[in-house]
Order: C-alpha cells, then sequence, then structure tokens
C-alpha cells in the first residue's frame, strides 16, 4: 500500500494544476466530483485503508487525509476566485456610464390658454383690480334674471345652456361672479374674474368648455370712457403691439349702451388676411355700461353708481396671440401641438 502513498504527490500535483486550469464553475464542480465524490479517486483511497494492517493503514490515512485537505482548500480557492470573476463580469455586463447623456427628460409647461390667463390676470391687477371667482354650477338668478335676463327672455335661447334635473346650469359666462361680487361688496369695485363656462356648442370655434374673463368696475363716475381706455390699454399690453381698437354698437341686457370691441388683426397688423377674413379687424370682447336694473338686483343705488363690465373669451384671445386657428386643438391635449407653447 505504500504505492497508494508514494503516488499521492503526483495526483496532487496533476488535480491542482487541473483545478488552476478550470474555466468556470461547472468544470470545477466536475473536478470535485472526480476526485472527493462518493466514487472519487482520493475518497476510493481512503476506503481502500481498511483493508490495511494497522502500522500502514495510520501512515497511509494521515497522508491520504492531508491530500484530501489539500485538494479542498485548492479547490475552494478556486471556486471563490472563479465566482469573484463571474461576479465581475456581470458587475461590468451593468455599468451605467454616467457620463452619457440622458434620455430626455422634459418638463412639462403650463397651457397655452393657462398662460394667456395668467397674463391677462396681472395685466389687470397691474391696473388695479382684483381676481375675482364664482362657482361653475351656478342657479338660474345669478346666471341669468339678476342679469337683466328674466325667464323667457330671448336672450336665454342664446346661450344653449346645460341644466341639471333641480335647475341648477352650468354657468354660461363668467357674468354670474359680476352679481356675485356686488352682492359681496359695495362700491368701489374692480374685478376681472376668469374661469370656465359652458355652452352647447361645437365646432372649429366654439367647443362645450371655453373660458371667458369678466370684468366689472362700479363706483361714482364711471362712464364709457373709462371703459374704452382700459380695454384699450389692455390689449396692446396683452399683444405687445399697438393695436387699434373700434366699438360698434350691440346689444346685451346687462349692459346699456352696449358694444362689440374690434382691435385690428394681429395677425396681419390690418391689411387683411385668413385670420381676420380680409376685414382687417377682429372681434375680441362685449362690453357695456353696466344696466341699472343689473345694479337694482343686488341693492346698489344706480342714481349714485355707474359701472362698465366686460366679457373676453381667453381661448379666442389665445389663439389670436399664438396664431392657431382650430379651437379644439387646445382641448385635444396632444403633446406635439402643446410641446410648442412650453
Ligand atoms: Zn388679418
Amino acid at each position: 500500500m505504500t504505492d497508494t502513498v508514494q503516488a499521492l504527490p503526483a495526483l496532487i500535483d496533476a488535480s491542482r494544476q487541473e483545478i488552476a486550469a478550470a474555466t468556470n464553475l461547472e468544470d470545477l464542480e466536475q473536478i470535485r466530483v472526480r476526485l472527493l465524490g462518493k466514487k472519487g479517486s482520493v475518497t476510493e483511497l481512503l476506503k481502500s485503508l481498511g483493508s490495511m494492517d494497522p502500522e500502514t493503514r495510520r501512515t497511509a490515512g494521515a497522508k491520504i487525509n492531508e491530500a484530501k485537505q489539500t485538494l479542498t482548500a485548492a479547490l475552494e480557492e478556486r471556486r471563490a476566485a472563479l465566482e469573484a470573476e463571474r461576479l465581475a463580469a456581470q458587475l461590468a455586463g451593468d455599468a451605467v456610464d454616467v457620463t452619457l447623456p440622458g434620455r430626455g427628460q422634459t418638463i412639462g409647461g403650463l397651457h397655452p390658454v393657462t398662460r394667456v390667463r395668467r397674463r391677462i390676470e396681472q395685466i389687470f391687477r397691474n391696473a388695479g383690480f382684483e381676481i375675482a371667482d364664482g362657482p361653475e354650477i351656478e342657479d338660474d338668478w345669478h346666471n341669468f334674471t339678476a342679469l337683466n335676463i328674466p325667464e323667457n327672455h330671448p336672450a336665454r335661447a342664446m346661450h344653449d345652456t346645460f341644466y341639471f334635473p333641480d335647475g341648477r346650469l352650468l354657468r354660461t359666462h363668467t357674468s354670474p361672479v359680476q352679481v356675485r361680487s356686488m352682492e359681496q361688496q359695495k362700491p368701489p369695485i374692480r374685478v376681472v374674474a376668469p374661469g370656465r363656462v359652458y355652452r352647447s356648442d361645437s365646432d372649429m370655434t366654439h367647443t362645450p368648455m371655453f373660458h371667458q374673463v369678466e370684468g366689472l368696475v362700479v363706483d361714482e363716475g364711471i362712464t364709457f370712457a373709462n371703459l374704452k381706455a382700459v380695454l384699450h390699454g389692455f390689449m396692446r399690453e396683452l399683444f405687445e403691439k399697438d393695436v387699434k381698437m373700434r366699438l360698434r354698437p350691440s346689444y346685451f341686457p346687462f349692459t346699456e349702451p352696449s358694444a362689440e370691441v374690434d382691435i385690428s388683426c394681429v395677425s396681419c397688423g390690418g391689411s387683411g388676411c385668413r385670420v381676420c377674413k380680409q376685414t382687417g379687424w377682429v372681434e375680441v370682447a362685449g362690453c357695456g355700461v353696466v344696466h341699472p336694473n343689473v345694479l337694482k338686483a343686488v341693492n346698489i343705488d344706480p342714481e349714485r353708481y355707474t359701472g362698465y363690465a366686460f366679457g373676453m373669451g381667453i381661448d379666442r384671445l389665445t389663439m389670436l396671440r399664438y396664431n392657431v386657428n382650430d379651437i379644439r386643438l387646445y382641448f385635444e391635449n396632444d403633446l406635439r401641438f402643446l410641446k410648442q407653447f412650453a
């Protein structure tokens, strides 16, 4: 049996070389099984000890066990090295190059209608107006009756109103905020009220929901001239151009006299184009001197106080400011469209 013991150093050497040459964990495992598995060569040597005489068994046993420990250590060392290599390769594969440019994270922008609404608010704030607000679900009194539009008044037919079963309605204009402002405060009153309004109407220039801004001034000695000056100043500020303005007589139940407001076309400067239908003018607002009946409805003395009011479509002003010809584009929320305003 000394043969066995003598052969051990050669076996160890050959095995160590094999272990060192293993390039992956699977190959290494096969080597381990061949040496130390149930039928491995070292295991077989240990089994053979039983047939030796006690003297030889002791020395051979020690040698074989030593060989087993040496090989186990070599296998363990190689396994750790291969695992480290595998991990390193994995990490290298997953590595993030922080110097690469980012994947286009873009920040959202305000909707163009919101931008124009804020701009309108700022211009009027600078002129000494306060921003007022009111509910979008209104009652008949604030939306119609208090504005000198009693039941069966033909003007009601002009408003394609959305009604609730209980008689309330979606406000058809921002004018009810006028009434609410006058109910809440005494003159002098200077407010603008931007907000959503609703009418059962939809085409290239109308949507069921749209935005208006209402203006109201009530004080002693307020005249139509004040109205004209404020509106003209506003239009020049909003469009950042020296636009011309003209007033055309019109009719609204809640103002008397009433007028439609035109400005010189911001697209062509007045020479005529598609936007102004070759007229050189675009309609942008309605306005007038507050009807005495409206003041009476909120217990303001029309003998002492006068006022003016105006209403404008914010969507319309936004279309003109950005030269967009279909109002529906503002409400489809197509990012390709909206991105252009960011
Ligand atoms: Zn034009």
